[in-house]
């Protein structure tokens, strides 16, 4: 057992730090929280649940601008790649991260081999292929289907390779070449099909829905999350906000995942008064945000969720504890992981986050991690421990 004494802690849900002052660590997992227990002295240090990534791709590198840069990768490039952004990620505090598509499901290997300990990173939740219109968004990782039988048919083709959820492209993207992002993919029935279909296989479904046709049919459909949600209308700018749209989300529970990087940072006053004026009616409406930054599009690197924290808290006029748990406890529950990670509990997985200074008064905290702990794997100091048995 390993216990970190005099520590300051944020259980991912309080308002404020805990009374609490010590952790303990068996294996993989919390087995004490506590006041004064015996153990390692972590004065000065704040610890947290590790933060979480609602939206990215293993696959794809930053560097790259283009998808058929992407596309024409050889896969040992993009093993060899994917391990070290993996590392990255969990030395930057990241231990949970929800890939969301890939075309040749090399992102549930390296789930799998983080998951044996044989290489370093976040637990991962795999989408694989995602369920993509007949050339649409992202259609070149394969997953195209012209109707809802053969999109059943791509999510068989998921579920044998051993996916944890769908993803759909209920819009086109930016990414893809002739892809409109404010067009809706599917039709309402063919949507809801899909989405039905995929939860047959006890399936949830992460919607990639940049106009506000697709988001209706993704929330009508009744999908687990709404991604971007950017409200572009026909004429193909955003600013399409539709209120009753919103309530369906926030009836139905659906988490809305707005992938805001830290690039937003640079969006102009207009931009960014559209994006908030949207995030404060979706937050007034009752809907549940989840932190989230697509990470592997272009210039946006796996390991910068903590950069975009801040930004994600002003545009979506959070205060710091609360964009926390947009990252903690409601990135948890977005991902149906509230009983393993996300709040600091004992039974949970050891997902812990040591950093100096005071989060909750400063996101800029988070920004260089004094040590973490991934599912009782602990890394500090350039180093690598492993889990301790006992
Ligand atoms: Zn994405």
């Amino acid at each position: 057992m390993r216990v970190y004494a005099n520590v300051r802690l944020w259980n991912g849900v309080a308002e404020s730090y805990d009374q609490a002052d010590s952790i303990a660590v068996q294996g993989d997992a919390i087995v004490a929280i506590g006041r004064g227990l015996d153990g390692e002295d972590c004065r000065g240090l704040t610890v947290l649940p590790g933060l979480i990534d609602a939206h990215v791709h293993m696959v794809l590198d930053p560097a790259l601008s283009s998808a058929a840069e992407q596309v024409a990768e050889q896969p040992h490039v993009v093993r060899h790649k994917m391990v070290a952004r993996a590392e990255a990620m969990v030395r930057a505090g990241i231990t949970t991260a929800r890939d969301l598509g890939g075309g040749a499901w090399l992102e549930l290997e390296l789930r799998d081999r983080i998951d044996a300990g044989d290489v370093a990173g976040p637990r991962l939740l795999c989408a694989g292929q995602p369920v993509t219109s007949v050339g649409g968004h992202c259609h070149f990782w394969g997953g195209e289907a012209a109707d809802a039988s053969a999109a059943e048919a791509v999510i068989a083709r998921q579920q044998e390779h051993g996916v944890d959820l769908i993803k759909l492209m209920a819009t086109g993207g930016m990414l893809t070449p002739h892809s409109q992002p404010k067009d809706a993919q599917f039709d309402q029935s063919t949507t809801s099909a899909i989405v039905a279909a995929a939860r047959a296989r006890g399936f949830g479904v992460a919607a990639h829905c940049h106009g506000t046709a697709g988001i209706r049919h993704a929330a009508k459909a009744g999908v687990r999350s709404i991604e971007h949600c950017s409200w572009i209308g026909p004429d193909g700018k955003r600013g399409d906000y539709d209120p009753d749209v919103a309530r369906e989300i926030a009836q139905r529970g659906i988490w809305v995942s707005p992938t805001i990087n830290a690039g937003w940072a640079r969006f102009g006053a207009d931009a960014a008064a559209k994006v908030t004026a949207h995030l404060r009616a979706l937050k007034e409406s009752g809907c549940r945000l989840v932190a989230s930054t697509d990470a592997g599009i272009p210039r946006v690197r796996h390991e910068d969720l903590a950069r975009a924290l801040p930004v994600f808290a002003r545009l979506a006029e959070l205060s710091p504890v609360e964009a926390l748990r947009c990252a903690t406890s409601e990135g948890a529950a977005a991902l149906g992981l509230a009983d393993a990670t996300g709040t600091l509990h004992t039974g949970a997985c050891a997902d812990l986050l040591f950093v100096r200074g005071d989060p909750l008064a400063d996101l800029a905290a988070l920004l260089e991690p004094a040590m973490v702990v991934a599912r009782g794997r602990e890394y500090r100091n350039g180093a690598a421990r492993g889990a301790q048995p006992g």
